[in-house]
C-alpha cells in the first residue's frame, strides 16, 4: 500500500494527496499541491514581508525567535504526536530530534546571530592602508526557498528557518510530501510567536512544487534531501544563478580500531545504525572491523540488538520505516546482499506480524562493496559489518564510496583517532561517538563528493544567508587625479612596482 497516494488532479493541474501513517496505515490527512501561480504569489508576499523585517534589529528579531522556542516547549506533546503519526519514529527520538533539537537550534541563533553577523570594520592592507577604510555588512539575501525531506520534519526546517530569519530573510518552505503537516504546525507556532505575516510561509506540494519554487524568483535555496534530487536542484539554481546549499545523502563508515573499547564501539554501532530507524543522513551504514577483534565485536553487537524492542504501541526502541518507498529500497538492498553471500545474524526481513511498515533491527555480516548494502544509501535499521585485515584496509574501504557525509572512528588512542579521522574523505568525522556534527553549530556541517555542496550551521552557516557587502571609504579628502596618462606617469608606476615588489623586504611590509 502506498502511504502517499495521489487522489485527484483537476484541469488546472492541481494535485491532491492523501497521506497515511506508516504505523497504522490509516489516513492522517490530505493536502493540495500549490499551483505555480500560488508559489509565485507566496514568494512575492514573502518579499514584501522581508523588506520590513530587514529593518528590525537583531534584538527585535531574537525576541520573536525566543517566543518560538516558548511555543515549541508549550506544544511539545502536539509536535511529538503529529511527528509520530507522520513518521512512525519512536517517542524518545521524536522528543530528542523534533522538540529538543529545534529548541537548541533556534536558541543558538536567537542568542548569537548578533555576534555572528556584526558589522566588521577593517583597515585595508598594503599601499591602500593609507587611504581606505573597509566596512563589511552582512546583508540579508531576500527570500529563501527552504526545501526539506521527511526524516526530520521539524528539526530540518526549524534550524535553517532560525538562521535565515535571524539574518533578516523571509522563508518560503516546501516540506516533504510525506510529512506535510508538521510544517503547518511549525508555521502556526511561528505565527503565534509573532512572526510577521508572510515572513514564513509553508507551501504544500511534491517535487514539481519544489521545482516551481526554485523558478519563482527566490534569492537562495536551502535544500536537504537525496543526491538524485539535489542534482536537479543544483542544476536549476545554476540556471537561475542563485546560491544553494545541498545537504544530501550519505553512506557513513564506522572504523573500529584494534584498541577500541569494544563495549563502547558495539553500542556506537547499534546507536549509529538504528537512530531514527536508520533514517539519519549521518547514520552508520558500514562498519569495518579488523579480524583480530571481529568475533568479539560481532558477538557484542548481536547480544545488544537481540534485546531491542519494536512495537506499534508503547515502548519501542526502533520505529517504523517512514514510508513504503524506503521499505522497497531496504528490501532490495537486503535481497541483493543475501544473493551475493551476506549472512543475516539478527532480523533481515520486514516484520509482517506488525500491521505497519516495520523492518526489524538487523545485523548482517560477510558483506562487501559489490553489494548495494555497502555502496548505495540504504537508510534503514541495519548494522552491516565487514571484516578487514587491519585499520589501513578499513580506511581504504571507508573512502571507497561515492558519498562523503560523515564517519566515525573508535579507539582508546584519541590522537590516533583524530589522525584516522583526518584521512577520511568526508564532510566531518567523530571519534568514539556517532556523528553529532549537525548538533554542534561550532562545527560546520556538509558533505563532500556526492553528499553535498556547501556547509551549513554556526557562524559560517548563518553567514550563508547573507551577502557580505563591503563599503569602502576613501579617507584622503582629495581627488585621485591621474589624467592625462603620460609616459612619465607610466614610468612612475613601473618605478613603484620595482621599488616595492622588486624588494624582498618591502613587498612583505606593503601587503
Ligand atoms: P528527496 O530528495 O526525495 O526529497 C527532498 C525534498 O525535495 C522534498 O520536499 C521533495 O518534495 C523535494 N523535491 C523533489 N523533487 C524536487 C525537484 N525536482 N525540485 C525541487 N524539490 C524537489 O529526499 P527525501 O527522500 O525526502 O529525504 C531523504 C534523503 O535526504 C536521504 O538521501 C537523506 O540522506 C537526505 N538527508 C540529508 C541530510 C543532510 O543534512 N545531508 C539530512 C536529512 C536527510
Amino acid at each position: 500500500m502506498a502511504l502517499l497516494e495521489q487522489i485527484a488532479s483537476d484541469e488546472t493541474g492541481r494535485r491532491r494527496y492523501d497521506v497515511k501513517s506508516p504505523v497504522s496505515l490509516e489516513s492522517i490527512g490530505q493536502f493540495e499541491a500549490a499551483s505555480d501561480a500560488e508559489v509565485r504569489a507566496a514568494v512575492d508576499r514573502a518579499r514584501k514581508a522581508q523588506r520590513e523585517w530587514a529593518t528590525k534589529s537583531f534584538d527585535e528579531r531574537a525576541v520573536i525567535l525566543w517566543r518560538l522556542v516558548d511555543q515549541i516547549v508549550e506544544r511539545q506533546d502536539e509536535i511529538v504526536d503529529l511527528v509520530i503519526k507522520e513518521t512512525g519514529k519512536t517517542l524518545n527520538e521524536a522528543i530528542a530530534m523534533e522538540v529538543m533539537a529545534p529548541c537548541m537550534q533556534i536558541s543558538h541563533y536567537a542568542k548569537r546571530a548578533k555576534k555572528y553577523l556584526a558589522t566588521q570594520h577593517k583597515r585595508a592592507a598594503g599601499i591602500m592602508r593609507f587611504s581606505k577604510k573597509v566596512t563589511l555588512h552582512y546583508q540579508p539575501l531576500g527570500v529563501v526557498a527552504l526545501i526539506t525531506p521527511w526524516n526530520g520534519p521539524v528539526a530540518l526546517a526549524a534550524n535553517p528557518l532560525a538562521q535565515a530569519t535571524m539574518a533578516g530573510n523571509a522563508v518560503v518552505h516546501k516540506p516533504s510530501e510525506v510529512t506535510p503537516f508538521s510544517a503547518v504546525l511549525l508555521q502556526e507556532m511561528a505565527e503565534a510567536a509573532g512572526f510577521p505575516t508572510d515572513l514564513y510561509q509553508v507551501i504544500q506540494g511534491d517535487g514539481q512544487t519544489g521545482a516551481a519554487l526554485i523558478e519563482a524568483g527566490v534569492d537562495k535555496v536551502s535544500f536537504t534531501g537525496s543526491v538524485a534530487t539535489g542534482r536537479k536542484v543544483g542544476e536549476a539554481c545554476g540556471r537561475n544563478l542563485i546560491p544553494v546549499t545541498l545537504e544530501l545523502g550519505g553512506k557513513d563508515a564506522m572504523i573500529v580500531c584494534q584498541d577500541a573499547d569494544l563495549d563502547r564501539a558495539a553500542d556506537g554501532a547499534v546507536r549509529g545504525s538504528f537512530f531514527n530507524t536508520g533514517h539519519y543522513c549521518c547514520g552508520t551504514e558500514r562498519v569495518y572491523v579488523p579480524e583480530s577483534i571481529y568475533e568479539p565485536f560481532v558477538a557484542k553487537v548481536v547480544a545488544q540488538v537481540e534485546t531491542l524492542k519494536q512495537a506499534e504501541k508503547g515502548a519501542s526502541d526502533v520505529g517504523a520505516v517512514f514510508w513504503d518507498k524506503q521499505m522497497d529500497i531496504i528490501e532490495e538492498h537486503m535481497s541483493d546482499a543475501k544473493k551475493k553471500g551476506a549472512r543475516v545474524l539478527v532480523g533481515g526481513e520486514r516484520d509482517r506480524s506488525l500491521s505497519g511498515y516495520f523492518f526489524p533491527p538487523t545485523v548482517v555480516v560477510d558483506v562487501d562493496h559489490s553489494m548495494d548494502l555497502m555502496s548505495r544509501e540504504t537508510f534503514g535499521p541495519i548494522v552491516a559489518i565487514q571484516k578487514v585485515r587491519d585499520e589501513e584496509e578499513a580506511i581504504e574501504l571507508a573512502n571507497d564510496s561515492d558519498y562523503g557525509l560523515s564517519g566515525n572512528v573508535w579507539t582508546k588512542d584519541l590522537a590516533k583517532g583524530a589522525k584516522i579521522g583526518e584521512r577520511m574523505v568526508t564532510g566531518s568525522v567523530s571519534v568514539n561517538d556517532i556523528s553529532v556534527t549537525y548538533g554542534i553549530p561550532e562545527a560546520p556541517f556538509g558533505g563532500v563528493k556526492e553528499s553535498g555542496v556547501g556547509q551549513v550551521n554556526g557562524e559560517l552557516g548563518i553567514r550563508g544567508y547573507c551577502h557580505l557587502h563591503p563599503v569602502i571609504i576613501d579617507t584622503t579628502k582629495r581627488a585621485q587625479g591621474g589624467y592625462p596618462y603620460t609616459e612619465e606617469s607610466a614610468a612612475g608606476l613601473r618605478k613603484i612596482i620595482k621599488t616595492v615588489f622588486g624588494n624582498k623586504i618591502l613587498r612583505r611590509l606593503f601587503v
